[in-house]
């Protein structure tokens, strides 16, 4: 998405291959409906930032032709919102919908850089280089323990932001 991104990204992976445990997908998603109404898009492994890319998306997966333009985003990737999106919030399409949608939030995501946003009843759980180092220091017995504390640093973390 922007350099910050794909410089946390990297950063993530290579994470992730050090201390060999991948990212694990935690919460449950709330219907709020607004990662329906305010989404980018990946196609073959490229954000989409121009019409021309995105027409060649729908022309080769044309059920991603429910997705409508609505703009750019500050590191210029295209902004769409879902023609599929009801009022309550929820998908009018569901069985039909793109695997982009039930994937979300795919563990790509998490190794481009990019989080679900703080509205969002999913989040990302990750072992960190800290907790890896206090489990070989004998302090924290279990990885099981060791997201708990990650989850209370968060938490913390999210009341101070
Ligand atoms: S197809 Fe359904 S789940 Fe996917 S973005 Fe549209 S409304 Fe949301
Ligand atoms: S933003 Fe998150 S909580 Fe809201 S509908 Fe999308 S996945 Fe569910």
């Amino acid at each position: 998405m922007s350099l910050y991104h794909a410089s946390r990204g990297f950063f993530r992976w290579v994470r992730a291959k050090v201390l060999r445990s991948e990212v694990r997908i935690a919460g449950h998603c709330l219907m709020c409906g607004r990662c329906c109404r305010d989404l980018r898009i990946m196609d073959h492994g490229e954000w989409v930032t121009s019409r021309r890319q995105h027409e060649s998306m729908v022309r080769e997966s044309p059920e991603y032709d429910r997705f409508e333009i609505i703009g750019k985003d500050d590191a210029g990737c295209l902004t769409y919102s879902c023609s599929c999106a009801g009022e309550d919030g929820l998908c009018t399409d569901y069985e039909n919908r793109p695997s982009i949608c039930s994937r979300y939030p795919s563990p790509t995501l998490y190794y481009r850089g990019v989080d679900p946003p703080g509205h969002c009843g999913y989040r990302y759980e990750a072992l960190t280089f800290r907790t890896a180092l206090r489990c070989l220091l004998g302090r924290e017995r279990s990885f099981d323990m060791i997201l708990r504390q990650e989850r209370k640093r968060m938490s913390k973390q999210g009341k101070k932001a």
